[in-house]
């Protein structure tokens, strides 16, 4: 038998792809109703009854086996062969899907009376307002689109692979849902709006004038490559839940196994006489040593490994309306590129400065960047100024309390020079020359930081050697830990209460503290290391997946949203819900903090670029 997919899947397959239903088959005949546009699109009636060469003989057989009248009755069905006029009208949009190539969309009318208005009222502004840019006039402009073909191979006992188009808005760096575009194009090989200039792209710092150069497409490519990950998360965890359970399984049954061989050389021992025990000795070890061998085999057996591989990309112009306009509050103001898109109908939306994502509502800081109320550095106490977290610079911590204060509100001690709240100028150098230190400012600071320090919140200061020693314990091992305090835990996994976030300047290290009664159940670390983002995890559980991994680092830019990540995926696996989530930053003391806010290393480019050079180096 073959293995090529058969004329009938390739179809009916494709049918249901396009969006189309497929009936099951009756005698051989299947009933299929293509979404109308797809039915314009090839030229043929949405409504179909297909008849495939491959099945016309059992068809007839069975026909007349049974019913005879089907036979007869195959004449209203439309018989499919290899030639076919929709076959290679199916074969040929295959064709152009599977290959690298240009299209256009070119049946879009590009007309928006009262766009601004249009902008107003679908871009949502919490601190900002949009005001019209005087002599900006409306733009059409060829935008694009990229879709990478990812192919993504799932490894472990098994290896899985799916073919994966993530679709990149190429103008503003984001993934974007492709089903509408998808369902309303007719994608032509041929541009009908060649006098238009190409949109410039808003989230390079230097964009290179052809925004289809390598310059721009790699970039992309590392995005849509961190979107892939994100697509296949339902996949990963449906996987790695049965993977786990595997494991749990085989586990169990080896241990069962060497248990019972241990028992036996034990009794034997016990009976021996001084002549036979140094035999049974090395064989209890040997037991021993044989049971970690096995056992780490499985766990290696049960690892999940991600590959994505690009296949192909194409390359998706499609002209839109755009306009620019001001986003404005009483203290900054920026100017941005609004598109209006006349195939989905909508306006586009902004991109978030800090995450590269794009963003429903999004907060205009200080220096005029954009960002998601989660991409925000915390607020100043004094003067509730907002900045995002690329400007954390600009805040600081009073001395006293540590609550954050912005470089506008902040006072500076002439004798000491601490930095504090205006609340606490007079108790920067109050203790022997040392800060007075309070706890409980104000109400507010007092709830938050009671919610700051649970009878000694622990803050994570592992130093260097222990990392190391740590890390190469991670590297080694692959087989279960000797771990005396460790903890047994259901298949299930037990649920936190609450997960607490460490992050500091003094070291590239983020750490996560899941908490069930005040007491800590696990912590996971992410370290900006030369080889990556190494992970230590003290779980408890043997076959921990993490510790001991290293990741690439994102993007610049996408640090912060990469970590997030991992934090959601350990939030997950205990089950703590969103809200539950609390942030420190730990500034020689632990302070209440909004959000993950990395500086330092975590921001310094070159020390990005040598990690990434560290773990492409790595295997
Ligand atoms: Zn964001
Ligand atoms: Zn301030
Ligand atoms: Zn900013
Ligand atoms: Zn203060
Ligand atoms: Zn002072
Ligand atoms: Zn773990």
């Amino acid at each position: 038998m073959s293995q090529e997919p058969s004329l009938q899947d390739l179809i009916l397959g494709y049918c249901q792809q396009v969006g189309g239903l497929v009936e099951p088959p009756a005698y051989g005949i299947y009933e299929v109703l293509l979404p109308d546009d797809v039915a314009a699109r090839w030229g043929f009636p949405a409504h179909q009854r297909f008849l495939f060469a491959e099945e016309e003989h059992r068809a007839v057989l069975e026909g007349s086996a049974t019913q005879g009248s089907v036979a007869t009755e195959g004449s209203a069905a439309t018989l499919l062969h290899y030639g076919h006029p929709l076959v290679e009208t199916v074969v040929e949009e295959l064709r152009r899907q599977s290959a690298n190539g240009l299209f256009f969309v070119n049946n879009v009318r590009l007309e928006k009376p009262g766009l601004f208005s249009v902008i107003e009222k679908a871009v949502g502004l919490p601190n900002a307002k949009l005001f019209p840019v005087p002599d900006a006039v409306e733009r059409r402009r060829l935008y694009h689109y990229v879709r990478f073909n990812f192919k993504a191979s799932l490894i472990a006992d098994e290896k899985r692979e799916l073919i994966l188009p993530i679709w990149m808005h190429l103008q503003s760096g984001y993934p974007v849902k492709s089903d509408d575009i998808e369902r309303l194009a007719v994608l032509d090989v041929v541009n009908q709006f060649k006098h238009l200039d190409p949109a410039e792209l808003a989230w390079l710092p230097r964009p290179p004038a052809n925004p289809l150069s390598e310059e721009v497409l790699h970039p992309l490519l590392e995005r849509a490559r961190l979107a892939a990950r994100i697509a296949l998360g339902d996949t990963l965890q449906s996987l790695e839940k049965r993977l786990r359970r595997f494991l749990e399984l085989d586990h169990a049954r080896l241990s069962q196994y060497y248990d019972d061989l241990q028992k036996d050389a034990e009794k034997r021992l016990q009976k021996a006489d001084a002549d036979h025990r140094p035999a049974l000795e090395a064989k209890l070890s040997a037991i021993e040593t044989e049971r970690q061998a096995k056992l780490a085999d499985v766990v290696q057996k049960y690892r999940l490994r991600v590959d994505l591989e690009l296949v192909n990309l194409a390359v998706i112009a499609q002209p839109k309306l755009d306009l620019k306009v001001e986003i404005k509050k009483r203290t900054a103001a920026s100017q941005r590129q609004v598109a209006w898109d006349p195939l989905r109908h909508t306006v586009e939306p902004l991109a978030c400065d800090i995450c590269g994502l794009p963003g429903e509502e999004l907060h205009l800081c200080e220096n005029g960047h954009l960002a998601h109320a989660a991409c925000l550095a915390p607020q100043c106490v004094e003067c509730k100024r907002t900045f995002c977290q690329k400007c954390a610079e600009s805040l600081q911590n009073c001395v006293v309390c540590a609550r954050p204060v912005c470089v506008h509100s902040l006072a500076r001690c002439p004798e000491c020079q601490r930095v504090t709240c205006h609340e606490h100028v007079n108790l920067c150098h109050a203790a022997n020359g040392e800060p007075q230190r309070i706890q409980a400012a104000s109400p507010e600071a007092a709830a938050s930081l009671e919610k700051a320090a649970p009878a000694a919140a622990p803050v994570p200061t592992p130093h260097g050697a222990e990392l190391a020693a740590r890390r190469k314990a991670a590297k080694k091992r692959g087989i279960p830990k000797a771990r005396t305090t460790s903890v047994k835990k259901p298949v299930a996994g037990p649920t936190g209460d609450y997960v607490d976030i460490y992050f500091g300047a003094a070291k590239p290290l983020v750490s996560a503290y899941v908490m069930v009664k005040k007491r800590e159940i696990a912590v996971r670390s992410w370290e900006l290391t030369d080889g990556g983002i190494a992970v230590y995890c003290q779980c408890g559980n043997w076959y921990c997946r993490e510790d001991g991994l290293v990741y690439r680092p994102a993007p610049d830019g996408q640090i912060e949203a990469q970590i997030m990540s991992n934090i959601r995926e350990l939030m997950a696996e205990y089950h703590v819900p969103e809200k539950k989530l609390h942030f420190y930053r730990v500034v020689g003391e632990a302070v209440d903090a909004r959000r993950l806010i990395l500086t330092g290393r975590w921001k310094d480019p070159a020390a990005l670029e040598a990690a990434r050079t560290g773990f492409d180096n790595l295997k």
